[in-house]
């Protein structure tokens, strides 16, 4: 097992018409020991290069790739013990599945065939497919030819595994399920990983932490929690939660922040947005609350039922603002409705560089028995 340095990654790729085009920016990230690390970002932002630059399989434009300190930048891929999951796990359809289990063994090991044998039979144990090893890929379904291509990669017990979309073939269900056993997985097996995902929601469940880019960029690093509630800058706070955060720009006079509209929020503590005329405004859906008086007015578009709650989907002079309400409260398609929320889960971010000026400063450590008698309380 292997601590990964990424340090200060730069890839450039030259393109047709004599330019460069950046790929991955001076990307600077260490993925600790054991570590399951996920990559995400948008569509074209850089995860595949990088990780392809951790495989040996891209050459680096400058910078370093160390595995346990060891510079590997100029390794081949073969010679980097890494495993790779792609998105597209390409099984040789004429070898049936004890076949392409134990084909990347023979190559490079210099186990007999009965050790190879009780290899092969141990990871198909591990990944609940030993009742397959006779079939041919085509007559297994997505989920079976994903767990083979899995298979594939943890029977040589590499240091390091590399992860690229690899549950984005499986339809939702699977998927999820997909998502729990790998992570399962992983965590037995203990193998430091770098997966790749570009969406958030996978990226929370799964990572011990989470690196998000953009443009080729590290915007920032951290655990789930820490990239939602105090994220760095606007992009994260964007691309991070579902339904994403509700964000405006307003004015600031005498510690009042005002529009779009009427829209107006008296600030407690006026010092975040002290010598500033202008700021963004980030409010999360589930901390809008509604209330009876007060507060602003929107006018209701939409009301998305969840079962347990409500989505509001509502007008603020033009602009779309999302709450997560109570499911008895269903107000009408052009119903005016006043909302509120606190200062402590506001978000403000400098309209210029996008940089967080302020993010939720609400205790987010409450534990089990303060959180049980705070409702009991209440009730
Ligand atoms: P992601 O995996 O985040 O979607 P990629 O790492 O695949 O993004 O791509 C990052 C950028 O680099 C994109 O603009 C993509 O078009 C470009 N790119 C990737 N591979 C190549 C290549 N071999 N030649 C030229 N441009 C490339
Ligand atoms: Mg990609």
């Amino acid at each position: 097992m292997a601590t990964i340095e990424i340090d200060d990654l730069r890839k450039e790729f030259e393109m047709d018409d004599g330019g460069t085009l950046t790929a991955v920016d001076d990307v600077d990230l260490t993925v600790e020991d054991g570590e399951f690390l996920v990559l995400v970002g948008p569509s074209g932002c850089g995860k595949t290069t990088t990780l392809r630059c951790v495989a040996g399989l891209e050459e680096v434009t400058s910078g370093a790739i160390r595995f346990d300190g060891e510079d590997v930048t100029d390794l081949r891929a073969r010679d980097r013990d890494v495993a790779m999951v792609f998105q597209n796990y390409a099984l040789y359809p004429h070898m049936n599945v004890r076949k392409n289990l134990g084909f990347g063994l023979k190559l490079s090991s210099e186990r007999t065939s009965a050790e190879i044998r009780d290899r092969v039979e141990e990871v198909a144990e591990m990944l609940g497919i030993s009742d397959l090893l006779a079939k041919r890929p085509r007559d297994l379904s997505g989920g079976q030819q994903q767990r083979v291509a899995l298979g594939r990669a943890i029977i040589r017990e590499p240091e390091v595994f590399l992860m690229d979309e690899p549950l984005s073939n499986l339809d939702a269900k699977l998927r999820s399920e997909m998502r729990t056993e790998l992570q399962e997985l992983q965590h037995d097996l203990g193998v430091t990983t770098m997966y790749v995902t570009h969406d958030q929601t996978e990226a929370m469940a799964m990572g011990d932490r989470i690196a998000i880019m953009n443009e080729g960029e590290l915007q920032q690093v951290g655990t789930a929690e820490e990239v939602y509630t105090a994220p760095e800058n606007e992009f994260v706070a964007k691309f991070i939660g579902s339904p994403s955060i509700n964000l405006f720009s307003a004015d600031v006079a005498d510690g009042v922040l005002r529009g779009p509209g009427e829209f107006a929020y008296a600030l407690d503590d006026a010092s975040w947005v002290e010598g500033r005329d202008r700021v963004r405004v980030g409010v999360r859906p589930e901390d809008i609350r509604l209330v009876e008086s007060g507060g602003n007015a929107a006018e209701t578009a939409v009301v998305e039922p969840m079962g347990n709650e409500n989505f509001l989907y509502a007008d603020l002079a033009g602009h779309e603002l999302t709450a997560r309400i109570a499911s008895q409260l269903r107000p009408a398609p052009g119903e005016t409705v006043r909302f509120d929320f606190d200062e402590t889960a506001l978000y403000l971010f400098d309209p210029e560089t996008g940089d967080a000026l302020k993010t939720k400063t609400a205790a987010t450590d409450v534990s089990v028995s303060e959180h049980v008698s705070a409702e009991g309380e209440s009730a």
